[in-house]
């Protein structure tokens, strides 16, 4: 079969490789219906930062439908339609033994840690897939799941008290959905901000959002702050934006260190609260799929083949494209 396959940083080739079996009795194999190309993806191709096998292949969000199941997976059948946990923690260090397994010091993912879903088949263990619990739902939506729960838990990050403005950093996947979520909860006034004007006028006229300009943020306009993009100055907005005792929730990666006024965060009462991937959101997040479908399509997606992904990671890295989510098909040549 065919399978997008990185060697080293700067290093993806697509080629032919051995089909996946199934080795342990908990194991599934999988035919992959739809894979999300992530920015992790992106930086780690750009940086090799989590390459520890080389060659693999990437893709840890992706819809898939069970083909066959080894001798002792009990939850899961043939022709079950279900998404990765993309998280593989190391189930052994302190944080992973008392409960809190997404701060794992040893963090693994699918499609790093073992081969994932850029390729047509994969194999997976049990305890890594979520059933679908709206067989229904279309894989262009369920596919989104895993970013889904990755803004739920930015969002829930702000504690149960629905704030009134929110300011959301960055229309790539991870801000709208961020956006969708805060307008779900019932937040007034969200203001989703993009460099990249084309894709945040796209989204934001299909959600029914205002387009706010650089201009409208103002000094101390809101009372939070998700800040998705990973860029030194955007941060600089998002920690001026902030009302004294807002929170400021940090979502992006970063290339590099960046410098800014602490003062603002001291001084301002600010809650700065850092997140990756999520705690126990996917659950959540897959049952939201189905009534949150039409919000969802309203990302700016692009479905593609296996062969056009290389040329995709260099539209999605120039930061200009207006594609939020480009979806690998394997059914297309
Ligand atoms: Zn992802
Ligand atoms: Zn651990």
């Amino acid at each position: 079969m065919r399978a997008a396959c990185l060697y080293a940083a700067d290093d993806l080739r697509i080629e032919d490789v051995v089909e996946p079996v199934i080795l342990n009795e908990r194991d599934v194999l999988l035919r992959v219906e739809m894979a999300g190309i992530c920015g992790s993806d992106l930086h780690n191709f750009h940086t090799g930062q989590w390459i520890s096998r080389s060659p693999s292949v990437p893709g840890h969000e992706f819809v898939a439908t069970v083909l066959k199941t080894g001798a002792g997976v009990s939850a899961l059948k043939v022709g079950d339609r279900v998404v990765a946990d993309s998280r593989m923690p190391c189930l052994t260090c302190d944080k992973c033994r008392s409960g809190h397994g997404y701060l794992c010091s040893q963090m693994g993912f699918v499609g790093e840690v073992n081969d994932g879903g850029f390729a047509p088949l994969t194999v997976q263990a049990e305890q890594q897939l979520i059933r679908l619990p709206d067989q229904s739902v279309p894989s262009h939506i369920a596919v989104l799941a895993e970013p889904l729960a990755v803004a739920l838990h930015a969002v829930n990050r702000l504690g149960t008290a629905v704030p009134k403005d929110v300011l959301v950093m960055g229309a790539g996947t991870i801000g709208a959905l961020t956006a969708i979520l805060l307008q779900h909860r019932g937040v007034r006034n969200i203001a989703l901000f993009d460099t990249n004007q084309e894709r945040q006028e796209i989204f934001c006229k299909a959600l029914g959002l205002g387009i706010p300009g650089a201009g409208e943020l103002q000094d101390n306009a809101f009372d939070a702050c998700i800040d998705t993009t990973g860029s030194a100055g955007a941060f600089e907005t998002s920690l001026s934006s902030v009302k004294r005792g807002g929170d400021l929730v940090v979502v992006g990666l970063y290339g590099s260190n960046i410098t800014f006024d602490m003062n603002r965060i001291v001084e301002g009462g600010l809650r700065l609260s850092g997140c990756a991937a999520f705690d126990n959101e996917l659950e959540e997040a897959v049952l939201l799929l189905a009534e949150l479908a039409p919000k969802l399509a309203c990302l700016t997606c692009r479905q593609i083949s296996l062969e056009d992904v290389p040329s995709m990671y260099g539209e999605l890295s120039s930061g200009t494209s207006a594609v939020q989510k480009a979806l690998i098909r394997h059914d297309v040549i």
